[in-house]
């Protein structure tokens, strides 16, 4: 390919780099030191103190005034949760590279505007045909931002590519508290104009054919814990590209998946199951589930590889219990639909993640042979329970036909959850299977009437947080015991 996904990175960072901005290295995907956040969900999260003004003044950071990277970012719980998608679409990922431009205090939303438009259409030589970009159109008593309108006329985008959009897709927030500002986003049109439909009607439809790969943050706010929105005291450029999505415009693929960050690993995992090869389909276009399957395979392993290589271990709470599910819902894919051995399999495919990424994330390499251990150790404990808690389902949705129903019972998911340790969405994802639904109230009220009935009961408490991984202070206040894993596996000791 004329633009490797090595190319493509090197390009972004030194176009950034020839432009005055500090390469930064990416931070830890598990945020050790922020008890807000889950994992590393945007490149901007590592400067939030440099936002909030309350950045160390010893630290390098305080000098920083532009700044350039890829950072490592995970989206598997928490504000930004892209679990469910995975498998099923072509563009979000639980683990991807966010590219990266910051201004701190320097430039502002001009040369933001225009650094983006120079790199996407005379560096990168993207149509600008194919470009849609968007502004904040104001909402919630806070001004639209004409002045984003304009300057995107001013770089030569035409009126009709330019749209309005709301406090979802156009007022960026980090999480429920912290940075947050007006953003502008970049959108591309992947379709073949065959059919009739608009492009500019499908910008943040949550549509394949188009999608939004730049994202240019205004950063002014602060979300403050009562919700009131405090101005920062200066204002900053935030930007996140998503790499994978960039790297499939470029060698002109409709999917993430059909470009080389990613053909190395299908290989990989054929070589490891014996399984077809990948022919990039989805839904029922893909009636054996086994793209699906591998693309579940490989997202999740780069996700697993990553979090484990930064000191996020499964196990029963918040971050651990994110990494739990990611493996449960990987491995209970392979099982069925590559007819694996579950085990030993995750930490088959991790040399390839450490082949093709280890050279820009050292940290993988170096950890290798203990993130195999931690997998293996971790899918031995499910498979004793995944054979017998599918058994289980198979009992429960068989039950429900009977009753004439389309819904799995929510007393049966939790005991799924709590006897056989089936993640809720894992059961969700294999009721959906089986064109079953599952009702969240029913579910949380099976969970509260265990609770009752253990009352105070450690097990049950533990139950009830595992469900809700959101709220991490709240987990953070139970002052659970550490987990038998975690003494083993202290991120000192990894
Ligand atoms: P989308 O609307 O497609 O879900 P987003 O608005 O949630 O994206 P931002 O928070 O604005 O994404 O993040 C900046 C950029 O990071 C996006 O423009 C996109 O290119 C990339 N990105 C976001 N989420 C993912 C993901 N799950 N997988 C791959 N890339 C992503
Ligand atoms: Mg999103
Ligand atoms: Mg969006
Ligand atoms: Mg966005």
């Amino acid at each position: 390919h004329e633009w490797g996904a090595l190319r493509v990175r090197e390009t972004f960072l030194n176009y950034f780099k020839e432009r005055g901005h500090t390469f930064v290295p990416s931070s830890s995907v598990v945020p050790l030191s922020d008890p807000t956040l889950l994992f590393t969900n945007a490149g901007m999260n590592q400067y939030k103190s440099i936002f909030q003004g309350t950045v160390d003044p010893a630290s390098d950071f305080a000098q920083l005034k532009r700044a350039v990277n890829s950072q490592k970012c995970i989206r598997a719980g928490g504000k930004h949760n892209d679990l469910d998608d995975v498998g099923k679409d072509s563009y979000h990922h639980t683990f991807f590279e966010m590219l990266g431009n910051w201004s701190f205090g320097d430039y502002f939303k001009k040369e933001a505007i225009e650094f983006s438009w120079e790199l996407l259409t005379k560096v990168y030589k993207i149509d600008p045909k194919r470009l849609y970009v968007t502004y904040f159109e104001g909402a919630d008593g806070l001004e639209p931002d004409l002045e984003a309108k304009e300057l995107w006329k001013q770089v030569g985008v035409p009126e009709d590519h330019i749209l309005g959009g709301d406090m979802k897709d156009n007022f960026w927030e980090m999480g429920d508290q912290g940075p947050c500002g007006p953003c502008s986003e970049v959108h591309y049109d992947l379709s073949d104009g065959g059919d009739q439909r608009n492009a500019s009607d499908l910008v943040n439809k949550d549509d394949p054919e188009v999608i939004e790969i730049w994202n240019n943050v205004f950063m002014q706010y602060n979300r403050e814990a009562d919700r009131s929105l405090r101005p920062l005291p200066n204002k900053h450029i935030d930007t996140g590209l998503g790499f994978e999505r960039l790297v499939s415009v470029l060698q002109g693929k409709k999917s993430n998946y059909d470009t080389d960050v990613f053909t190395p690993l299908f290989k990989r995992i054929q070589e490891v199951t014996g399984a077809r090869e990948y022919r990039g389909k989805f839904g029922k276009e893909d009636p054996d589930g086994i793209d699906t399957a591998y693309r579940v395979v490989a997202d999740h392993v780069r996700t697993l590889t990553f979090a484990i290589a930064d000191g996020g271990v499964p196990n029963n709470v918040g971050r651990g219990y994110v990494v739990r599910r990611v493996l449960r819902r990987g491995a209970r894919y392979a099982r069925k639909y590559f007819e694996v051995d579950i085990g030993d399999f995750f930490s088959k495919i991790v040399p390839s993640v450490v082949e093709q990424m280890g050279d820009m994330f050292p940290e993988i390499r170096k950890k290798e042979a203990d993130i195999k251990e931690i997998l293996d150790e971790e899918e031995k404990s499910f498979a004793k329970s995944l054979d017998r808690g599918e058994i289980m389902f198979e009992k429960y949705a068989q039950k429900a036909k009977v009753h004439g129903s389309n819904d799995l019972p929510g007393d049966d998911v939790w005991r799924l959850y709590d006897t056989y340790g089936f993640p809720v969405d894992l059961t969700r994802l294999m009721a959906e299977e089986r064109g079953l639904n599952i009702n969240d109230e029913e579910v949380e009220a099976a969970q509260e009437k265990a609770r009752e009935a253990s009352k105070g009961d450690k097990k049950a408490a533990i139950g009830l947080v595992k469900l809700d991984v959101h709220d991490l202070a709240a987990l953070e206040n139970m002052k659970i015991p550490k987990t038998d894993d975690e003494h083993k596996y202290g991120r000192e000791n990894i």
